[in-house]
């Protein structure tokens, strides 16, 4: 079921790995794109005569910076930033900023990677790319993370733009992030640019539902794909890790549509509520007083933490990994498989390694990975910079919508390609394959750039 390696394919991959050592996050990202492409080939020959495997896997522009700032001691921290441009055949870079202690190159390189296809999938005109720091969020005082991300975006500023590069929030960078971070730009550019970052806060240029989207749109995705087997989240079990962004939003469309979240997870551990995920406390716990998930049985004293546990041995139908990559390993989706989980969607990039990702394909559930299934938030973001271009705002309704019928098409398009390269319900294909060609397309075009 999952396809070996093509031979035209192989020493691509291979070259691509010597290249890049030690990044092994992102070597898994391009083994996975590239593992789909062989029947891709065949179609498209022009494609190897252009070498666009080879030049894809290479970024356009890498930028690695230091980034100093002054802690609340007085003391001088100093953490290394990084942008990726990895891709502009269709727009200008997109992507988020990653803040967190486990950021290197390797990680960077794996979600800009990924951000190409899945921005290439969302059907609007953005290139790939991503970027972050090593800069740990948890725990520091709101002004240690002003400065700090005063500090990133003086040396950031002068590769972005809304025509160059776009950055947006990704773990560790939400509204208060993003509003420092475009303060600092519109101050040194003295240019009031709202194309330049998405993910801004509503009084300034933001767009409604863009906080909600990746979670809403994975739960769209995951309800395209049980319509398709005559199925729907109503009634269903679902467990979602993490208790961030994602997790909270994707909860929220859960309930709307019918489904009933009993688990969610932090780093340290996981909550089970066998009555249902209490999403307005989740909400005041993580999005205001910025505290730990356990502090959840504070108030729900029969729900249980589990401490260092392993949420996916809760017993569901429709699992969504929410939190992080690599979350989900080959036993665990074996486990989840026993317990009788019919759909996965991924609303976090790569939460499923490849043992896993196999395990769900075989036992041909309906498996969304993250390039599809989250790429609602992108997406949303691409709908930002259109209503910033036209300085205009959309109401919630019109934008949800907007979002709704972007996470269709996806989802129609991975499910047609995947028909069409011959492996049909697998959206890991379709998805590779149908992100792959639109910019290897483009990249034909443009000749040897
Ligand atoms: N970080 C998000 C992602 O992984 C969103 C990026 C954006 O909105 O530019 O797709």
């Amino acid at each position: 079921m999952t396809p070996l390696i093509d031979e035209k394919v192989e020493p691509i991959l291979k070259e691509v790995l010597d290249r890049n050592p030690g990044e092994v996050e992102f070597h898994q990202a391009v083994r996975e794109v590239l593992e789909s492409l062989g029947p891709v080939l065949v179609k498209h020959p022009e494609f190897a005569e252009h070498k666009i495997i080879e030049r894809i896997c290479e970024p356009e522009r890498q930028i690695i910076f230091r980034v100093p700032w002054v802690d609340d001691k007085g003391n001088v921290q100093i953490n290394r930033g990084f942008r990726v441009e990895f891709n502009s055949a269709l727009g200008p870079y997109k992507g988020g900023l990653r803040f967190h202690p486990s950021v290197y190159l390797g990680i960077i390189k794996f979600l800009g990677f990924e951000q190409v296809f899945k921005n290439a999938l969302s059907g609007l005109p953005i290139g790939g790319g991503k970027g972050g720091s090593d800069f740990d969020p948890k725990g520091k005082s709101d002004a240690e993370v002003m400065r700090f991300c005063q500090s990133f975006m003086t040396e950031l500023y002068r590769h972005i733009g809304e025509h160059t590069d776009v950055p947006a929030g990704d773990i560790g960078v939400g509204g208060r992030e993003i509003g420092y971070m475009f303060g600092q730009y519109k101050r040194i550019t003295n240019r009031w640019e709202a194309g330049v970052m998405t993910g801004k806060g509503l009084d300034w240029g933001g767009s409604l539902v863009r906080t909600e989207a990746t979670g809403y749109g994975a739960a769209f995705f995951v309800d395209e794909m049980l319509k398709v087997r005559n199925d729907s989240f109503e009634g269903k079990t679902c467990v979602v890790s993490g208790s961030g962004n994602v997790a909270i939003y994707t909860m929220e469309k859960i309930d709307e549509l019918g489904g009933k979240t009993v688990a969610c997870s932090d780093s340290n551990g996981y909550i089970y509520d066998e009555k249902g995920i209490d999403l307005e406390l989740v909400k005041q716990i993580k999005e205001i007083e910025r505290r730990r998930i356990s502090t959840y049985i504070d108030v729900h004293k029969d729900a249980k933490y589990i401490a260092k546990g392993n949420i996916w041995e809760i017993p569901c139908q429709v699992a969504m990994p929410s939190a992080t990559q690599n979350e989900i390993n080959g036993k665990d989706a074996i486990l989840l498989l026993k317990n009788g989980c019919i759909a996965v969607g991924e609303g976090a990039n790569m939460p499923t390694t490849p043992k896993g990702v196999k395990a769900f394909l075989e036992a041909e559930i309906a498996y969304g990975p993250g390039k599809a299934a989250n790429a609602g938030g992108v997406a949303t973001s691409a709908l930002e910079m259109q209503q910033n271009a036209r300085r205009d705002s959309w109401t919630f309704k019109h934008t949800e919508n907007r979002l709704r019928e972007i996470m269709q098409t996806i989802h129609q398009n991975c499910y047609e390609t995947a028909e069409e390269f011959g492996t049909p319900g697998n959206y890991v294909n379709g998805a590779n394959c149908a992100g792959f060609i639109k910019v290897a397309k483009a990249m034909v075009a443009f000749g040897v750039i």
